[in-house]
């Protein structure tokens, strides 16, 4: 009988591997043999083991090791970004601006931030009814998280996870790309250096079915990174357990350039936001709309500063844009800006490979004359590709920006602020910025996420923490000896006396209120008078439960 190579049953018996590989030259870096499912769930129950004692080495504990890692990692600035120019080909410059100054100050926010927030949070009981009691409410670790990261920024986004989830008293196991996996490996060596034990910070190498297997795992919650069509299989597979999961997905992310705004300075940023890690950024300027006033001084302001920009190995400190991971990406990128020409768009700048550099660089592109008819416009490039289209006015300019099944980020540049910001209100997008593009990634402050085919939940800040705890509520009475008025048994005289209740607490005008309490003040005592004579009160009526 032919069995399919692809059954889980098969993964188990015959070993895979992954290979690591420089994209600016193809050289292999590292090959490692996949996690199979019994060493993922193994890995899981190691985690699930050594979690309770790290929660109760206390925040203070972990706030210091995040600590020390910062250190660490400030004094390893130039090995971890070299290894992320070699293992994913981007500019040692941006490896180190969009990477390890990301993750230093992920570091500093959660460092800052940690204390305060696990503390006990206040409720105040608004409810007359309830004034007796006090409670709070209790952020409390999840358990063991798993996080499974992406290529295309491997070491800032799961750092960020993965201090957040640890900091917050989480174990983590991290799957990180096929692709990029000594990067991951390297983020778990400096935070295993800086005091978190090795089974509260597991990494495990692997491709989607050891991701797969991850999540198959009992973990207690998945944060993932990634396509949207991953994203979707791991929502399924979360389905069935009820997995809680963070989901952050892609962008196609829009730039309004409105009639008012600073022609180079808005061309300035829609070449970088859409070349910066060679168009392979979740925020990248992925579609460009201008005003149509501004559009022709605008194209040659991009065309002119594309034309500089300098193609190559992210090593050579010349570099502004370097390769494509692989070959696949490539091919996507080349999909959609052929299909684009043959419907009848027009390429100012770029539009095919560089094979003289190395196997995976692409020029970067510039094209006008697009519309959503075109999957250009509509699918993720994700590769150095801007397309431009000018608008009549803002109103186009707002609906063309929404016309997306993505919504992850957007920018307006303005030199009004005001009017940026009320644009912002129209967008629909997870982050607008006005007058800037991506910087939100390095905002630790700035809460990460999107809706629609972007995903689900957010990472960095304040609600990023929020996703790495489960919350309790905690309701003390402090009045404990006194049943409460509305507890058993009911009966014909509570009625009224709850209905003024209902008129004391919201009926309108004065009169109402005070009538509503007069008659609502024997309840207060009904169950009092019942406890203490050790039986129901007499007025009750219908059948009792007890004799049954
Ligand atoms: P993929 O979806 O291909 O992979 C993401 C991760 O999931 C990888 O570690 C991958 O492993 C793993 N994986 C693959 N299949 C499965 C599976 N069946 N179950 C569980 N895990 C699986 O995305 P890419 O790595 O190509 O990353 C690029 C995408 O990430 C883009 O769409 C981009 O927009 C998005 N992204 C979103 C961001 C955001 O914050 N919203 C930020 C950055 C990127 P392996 O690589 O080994 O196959």
């Amino acid at each position: 009988m032919a069995t399919n190579a692809k059954t889980p049953a098969n993964f188990e018996v015959i070993e895979r591997h992954i290979t690591s590989r420089n994209p600016a030259t193809g050289e292999v870096l590292a090959e490692f043999a996949c996690a199979t499912q019994a060493e993922v769930n193994a890995a899981v129950r190691r985690a699930q083991a050594a979690q309770p004692s790290w929660a109760k080495v206390g925040v203070r504990e972990r706030i210091a090791v995040v600590r020390r890692f910062q250190h660490r990692l400030q004094e390893h600035k130039h090995e971890v970004g070299r290894l992320i120019t070699r293992e994913a080909g981007k500019p040692y410059l941006e490896a180190l601006s969009t990477e390890v100054l990301v993750a230093l100050d992920a570091a500093r926010f959660c460092a800052e931030n940690a204390y305060a927030f696990l503390h006990p949070e206040a409720v105040a009981h608004g409810n007359l009814l309830m004034k007796a009691k006090r409670a709070h409410i209790l952020r409390e670790p999840h358990g063991v998280i798993g996080i499974i990261s992406p290529w295309n920024y491997p070491f800032s986004i799961p750092a960020t996870e993965v201090l957040t989830a640890l900091v917050l008293g989480n174990a983590v196991v991290l799957k990180p790309s096929e692709l990029t996996p000594l990067v991951g490996r390297e983020l778990v060596t400096m935070l295993h250096a800086a005091g978190v034990p090795e089974d509260v910070l597991q990494v495990l190498m692997g491709d989607g079915a050891t991701g797969a297997a991850l999540l198959a795992a009992p973990i207690d919650k998945m944060v993932f990174t990634g396509s949207v069509a991953t994203g979707k299989r791991v929502a399924q597979a979360a389905a069935e357990p009820l997995l809680p999961v963070v989901l952050e997905l892609g962008g196609k992310d829009a730039m309004l350039v409105l009639d008012d705004a600073d022609i180079d300075i808005a061309a300035q940023a829609a070449v970088w936001g859409a070349f910066v890690n060679a168009g392979q950024t979740c925020l990248s300027v992925e579609r460009c709309y201008v005003d149509s006033k501004l559009y022709p001084a605008f194209l040659e302001a991009v065309v002119a500063r594309t034309r500089a920009l300098r193609v190559g190995n992210g090593l050579d400190p010349e570099t502004d844009v370097g390769p494509l991971i692989r070959e696949r990406q490539l091919q996507v990128v080349e999909t959609q800006v052929e299909e684009a020409r043959t419907r009848g768009a027009t390429i100012l700048i770029g539009g095919h490979r560089l094979p003289e550099i190395g196997p995976t660089f692409y020029a970067p592109t510039v094209l006008t004359g697009v519309d959503h008819g075109m999957r250009l416009m509509r699918e993720e490039t994700f590769g150095p590709v801007l397309p431009i289209m000018p608008i009549a006015n803002e109103d186009e300019g707002v609906r063309l920006a929404n016309d997306s099944e993505f919504a992850l980020a957007a920018s307006v540049w303005t030199r009004n602020p005001k009017r940026g910001e009320r644009l912002a209100r129209q967008l629909n997008a997870g982050t607008v910025m006005v007058n800037d593009v991506i910087s939100c990634f390095g905002i630790s402050e700035a809460p990460h996420g999107g809706f629609g085919a972007s995903g689900i939940g957010r990472t960095h800040g304040r609600l990023g923490m929020e996703e790495m705890v489960r919350i309790k509520y905690v309701d003390s009475d402090r009045l404990p000896g006194l049943p409460k008025p509305w507890w058993y048994r009911y009966g014909s005289a509570f009625i009224p006396q709850l209905e003024g209740m209902i008129d004391f607490l919201f009926g309108r005008g004065i009169g109402k209120r005070m009538g509503g309490g007069i008659r609502s003040l024997p309840a207060l005592f009904r169950n009092v008078r019942q406890s203490t004579r050790g039986k129901p009160p007499a007025e009750n009526s219908g059948s009792d439960l007890s004799h049954k």
